[in-house]
């Protein structure tokens, strides 16, 4: 029996760049399913040829998805298998898909993910980055003053931060985020990720901006952007200058251990401030110490 009968959508990753890289996978499926709803029919068209696939296509992308989805599912419910692609990578990654999986899961068809390249995961594993903890940001809001507020909010955000990026937007995207996470944050930029002109550029925020800026081949093809999380914050013991303030809690505990050091004797004073500031029992033992020699 084909793999492709049981009325089932199967969301399938595509080459994003790279033709080798369409699984053995994927090529069934694609090649025994009953229709592929693709994002843009031409391009799967130019795919489906290289592969001898002659599987008929309809067309499923951003403006039509939501009125699509209840007629495909319908065809899927009487039994029809449907593969659904995008242009390049993965379906439902800053792609369309979405309302499609949402719509065919309510109506308990099965969804089946026949996974392969995916931008985002490809420039993380090679990226240089803390990978055990990222956040996917996709892209970032094309007018600046839109983009400066999103990356203000995220200049806090410990994990690795992924965006999708224009190449005809990188240098300013890069200057922004330097702006709002610090010129020193380590960045990584993946160009053109499996394809001819592949290039890996690794440094600080600004150094990648400037070479952004310096170099015509940094500004051109598709581009991944990924910046480290923001450094954590310093223990008390660590920030030790003794201005107030210096905790590196913003002055919280600091406030706390003096109103407790007062009542209280030293050890019990560092544990419950501890508590309340929500740091860990020797930073606030440490920033005790010192609050006491100050005094
Ligand atoms: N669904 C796709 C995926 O799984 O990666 C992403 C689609 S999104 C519309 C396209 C964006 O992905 C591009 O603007 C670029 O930021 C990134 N991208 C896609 N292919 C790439 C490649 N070969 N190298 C670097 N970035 C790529």
């Amino acid at each position: 029996m084909s793999i492709a009968t049981a009325g089932r959508l199967y969301v399938v990753a595509t080459p994003i760049g790279n033709l080798g890289d369409l699984s053995p996978r994927a090529r069934e499926v694609l090649s025994t399913c009953a229709l592929i709803a693709a994002e843009d029919t031409r391009h799967t068209g130019t795919l489906l040829k290289a592969f001898g696939v002659a599987t008929p296509l309809l067309s499923l992308h951003d403006h039509n998805e939501a009125q699509r989805a209840p007629e495909l599912v319908q065809r899927m419910q009487s039994g029809a298998s449907i593969a659904l692609v995008s242009d390049a990578g993965t379906p439902a990654i800053s792609d369309p898909g979405f309302d499609l999986v949402r719509a065919a899961a309510a109506a308990g068809i099965e969804v089946v993910a026949i996974p392969g390249p995916c931008a985002a995961v490809a420039a993380l594993s090679i990226g240089g980055l803390p990978t055990d903890r990222f956040c996917f940001e996709g892209f970032l809001p094309a007018r600046g003053s839109a983009r400066r507020a999103r990356l203000d909010e995220l200049k806090g955000e410990p994990r690795t931060l992924v965006f999708y990026e224009s190449p005809h937007r990188v240098i300013e995207t890069l200057e922004d985020c330097a702006a709002a996470f610090g010129a020193a944050r380590p960045a990584t930029v993946a160009r053109e990720i499996t394809k001819l002109y592949e290039t890996t550029y690794r440094g600080t925020l600004s150094e990648l901006a400037a070479r952004a800026a310096a170099d015509g081949d940094f500004i051109r093809g598709e581009i991944v952007l990924l910046v480290g999380g923001a450094p954590a914050q310093p223990s008390a013991g660590e920030a030790g200058a003794g201005e107030s303030g210096a905790d590196g809690h913003g002055g919280a505990l600091d406030r706390v251990l003096k109103i407790l050091l007062a009542e209280l004797p030293l050890k019990q004073a560092a544990h419950l401030a501890a508590k309340i500031a929500q740091v860990r029992d020797n930073e606030a033992y440490k920033r005790a110490l010192y609050l006491k020699r100050e005094d």
